[in-house]
């Protein structure tokens, strides 16, 4: 029995040392190098083993700087887009981060890392189950998922310091304008599905709302739950 285990071990480790080079150069050159400054973004993403939050089958693309299908039709951001988005928050550690599109849990994991607590939304059941059970199993307590449709937010634990959503809607929901915090940030791609759409960064300000359009985006389109 004992042997076995320490077969195992030994075994593991290499490939772990593998995704662990594999992270540390993606970070390097398609994250460092590209413009994120942030200490707090480089060291999550360091950190994150995105190669256990994407499908068996997509693990060795998993340090590319390249969306990747994650099942039921859908797709994780490219590591580069999860990285700039972080740092449009300004994180901090004592921050309340609502996310909007869990997918595969990766950007959750990338705030839990910064944050104090992250609330995160996802629409499709199967995605929503899979990404609780992983983030749980990476050992990430301050990560709170939700399935159901994010549009309406998450108003029993608003408002927010930050929001951040991963698929585009074609205007902003106001639920979740109303749940950010007085001086929070909010990053989301509005536009028109299956073009581009503009990455907009929104603050909250003395009660005003200041709008800026940050950068042209292709997300998969916000859904509404009609049912
Ligand atoms: N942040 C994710 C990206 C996933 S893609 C990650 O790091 O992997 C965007 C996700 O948003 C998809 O899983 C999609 O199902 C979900 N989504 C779309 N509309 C939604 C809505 N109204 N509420 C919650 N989730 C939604």
């Amino acid at each position: 029995m004992l042997w076995s285990f320490f077969i195992l071990l030994f075994s593991m480790f290499p490939q772990e040392d593998k995704y662990t080079a594999a992270r540390e150069r993606m970070v390097k050159d398609h994250i460092q190098s590209k413009g994120i400054h942030n200490k707090k973004v480089l060291s999550a993403l360091r950190a994150v083993p995105r190669h256990k939050l994407v499908p068996e089958s997509q693990r060795e693309n998993a340090y590319l700087d390249r969306p990747l299908p994650i099942g039921a039709g859908q797709t994780i951001s490219q590591p580069f887009i999860v990285a700039f988005m972080s740092q449009l928050i300004e994180p901090k550690k004592s921050m309340r981060v609502l996310e909007i599109g869990t997918g595969s849990g990766f950007q959750a994991a990338v705030l839990a890392e910064m944050v104090d607590q992250v609330y995160t939304i996802e629409i499709i059941h199967s995605l929503g189950e899979k990404a609780k059970a992983d983030l749980e199993e990476l050992g990430y307590d301050n990560i709170h998922v939700r399935i159901g449709d994010g549009y309406a937010g998450w108003p029993e634990e608003a408002p927010f310091d930050a929001i951040i959503v991963t698929a585009a809607p074609d205007r902003l929901p106001q639920p979740l304008l109303d749940q950010l915090a007085e001086g929070g940030k909010m990053v989301v791609p509005i536009g028109p599905i299956n073009q581009i759409q503009e990455l907009t960064l929104i603050e909250k300000k003395n009660g005003k709302i200041k709008t800026r359009n940050v950068a042209p985006v292709r997300f998969v389109p916000f859904t509404r739950d009609t049912l």
